[in-house]
């Protein structure tokens, strides 16, 4: 039977390799995003692989439109078998200077529209008896770097959500696991390594090699079909034990 899945932030970056993925295996996809040409990613995707798709421009701070984007979803598909919490944002800067409205945005997107679309979607997986949630959490979301306390508290509190919505899915068929990537060269990236260029006053191979990849054994970027292939192996029937887990591809970064 075809699979629906939604996967926020999907027009960019991480989420895009998930969809396309997800795509090219003939599931129904969900495609939610900001980007500007987030209407024309997603035809592109479902036009190649010809697979059912609906696109949603919501604004996961908006929790009305969020909750609508799951009615609307499953009164299309009538369920939603996979939902993929991806879409996230970053900020650096030091705690004394952190403004507040970063941080509450940093948790409302990162953390809490999982809470808000994990809950919208619950009815109908238990209903199925089938359900997969994968989060995208962070090697951060194990371990710390300076300047970055609102996007590590989102990162760790995603392990621990994870872990909570194992434990209720268990008897219910529903699956909940964490993917934890180190540095995937995206745009949330791309964006760090201009601002960390100027803020150090060096070059953008520095960054990369001694900011970046520093703490990583392996020093390279982590390839983005990696996490992608993960996701689906998640999600396959027969991953249904596998339940709670984060899993980290970050290079060997958090095995230090
Ligand atoms: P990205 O910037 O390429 O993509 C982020 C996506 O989230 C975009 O589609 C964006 O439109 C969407 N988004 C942001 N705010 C939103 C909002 N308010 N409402 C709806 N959508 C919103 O970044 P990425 O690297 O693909 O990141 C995806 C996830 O992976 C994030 O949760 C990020 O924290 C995590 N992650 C990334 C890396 C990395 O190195 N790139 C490492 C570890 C974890």
């Amino acid at each position: 039977m075809i699979k629906t899945v939604l996967i926020t932030g999907s027009t960019s970056g991480i989420g895009k390799a998930i969809a396309t993925l997800f795509a090219s295996k003939g599931c129904h996809v969900i495609f939610n995003g900001l980007e500007n040409n987030g209407a024309e990613i997603a035809q592109t995707i479902a036009d190649e692989y010809k697979i059912k798709h609906l696109f949603f421009p919501v604004n996961l701070l908006d929790r009305l439109a969020t909750k609508a984007m799951i009615a609307k979803s499953i009164e299309t598909f009538g369920s939603i078998d996979i939902l993929i919490n991806n879409a996230g944002i970053q900020f650096v800067s030091p705690v004394e200077d952190f403004p507040e409205e970063k941080w509450d945005d940093i948790i409302n997107i990162n953390l809490s529209s999982a809470f808000i679309l994990t809950k919208a979607v619950w009815h109908s997986m238990k209903q199925k008896q089938f359900g997969r949630i994968i989060n995208i959490a962070s090697a951060h979301g194990f371990t710390a770097s300076p300047f970055k306390s609102a996007y590590i508290a989102s990162k760790h509190a995603m392990i621990g959500f994870t872990k909570a919505i194992a434990l209720e899915g268990a008897p219910l068929g529903i699956t909940c696991n964490a993917i934890c990537p180190g540095y995937v060269h995206t745009p949330i990236v791309e964006n760090q390594i201009e601002n960390q260029m100027k803020a150090h006053g060096i070059s953008r191979d520095e960054v990369i090699k001694n900011v970046m990849l520093g703490k990583q054994p392996i020093k390279e970027f982590i390839n983005i079909d990696v996490i992608a292939e993960l996701a689906w192996f998640i999600a396959q029937d027969s991953s249904r034990t596998i339940t709670g887990a984060s899993f980290p591809i970050d290079g060997g970064w958090t095995a230090e």
